[in-house]
């Protein structure tokens, strides 16, 4: 699959949402780290999401809403993510879906990017949530949230690894790769 740069249209609101807007406040007076993850629907992006949310419990950072950083650009919490010096994102595999819009959001190198998939490789017959086993998909995502923090922690990016949490930018080449590791 190859794909050109392209633009989505969202159509504009004057809506606000009240908690989204009070921390996304909180969170840049204490200059906490945003973690987002892909969301995507399939089992992969329920492990991305399940260890963004354990990521995000970890001393320094909180969990970021890319609803509101996609669509809602004016509001504290798109403001918190686009003003942070680093932005962790967890796609749930190598398409990277969040990555490759979050990297036009934030400033030059402020994102790690990471692709959950590449930690497990398992699952790729699989797309509902149910196809594995809760106790199995939360131990899967504990041990990508591992590996997230390790990867957050050293102290070097190795060139050419922007699926494992190297800091990427909008010409970084897609690497091509498959469903299912
Ligand atoms: S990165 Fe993969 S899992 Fe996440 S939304 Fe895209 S295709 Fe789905």
């Amino acid at each position: 699959m190859k794909t050109k740069d392209f633009s989505l249209n969202v159509t504009g609101t004057n809506a606000v949402c009240p908690v989204g807007e009070t921390t996304g406040r909180h969170n840049i007076a204490t200059g906490a780290i945003p973690v987002l993850s892909c969301e995507g629907a399939c089992i992969r992006g329920e492990i991305a999401r399940l260890a963004a949310n354990r990521v995000a419990k970890t001393p320094g950072f909180a969990r970021g809403c890319h609803g509101e950083l996609f669509a809602a650009p004016d509001s504290q919490m798109a403001r918190w993510v686009k003003q942070a010096p680093q932005v962790v994102v967890i796609d749930g595999c190598h398409l990277r879906c969040h990555g490759r819009i979050v990297e036009n959001l934030v400033g030059p190198g402020s994102l790690r990017s990471f692709d959950a998939l590449s930690r497990y490789r398992r699952y790729g017959e699989i797309f509902e949530i149910d196809g594995v086993p809760e106790p199995e998909r939360r131990a899967v995502a504990e041990d990508v949230a591992t590996w997230v923090n390790e990867q957050l922690r050293a102290p070097a990016c190795t060139a050419g690894a922007p699926s494992a949490g190297c800091a990427t930018n909008p010409t970084s080449p897609a690497k091509e790769s498959r469903c299912g590791g």
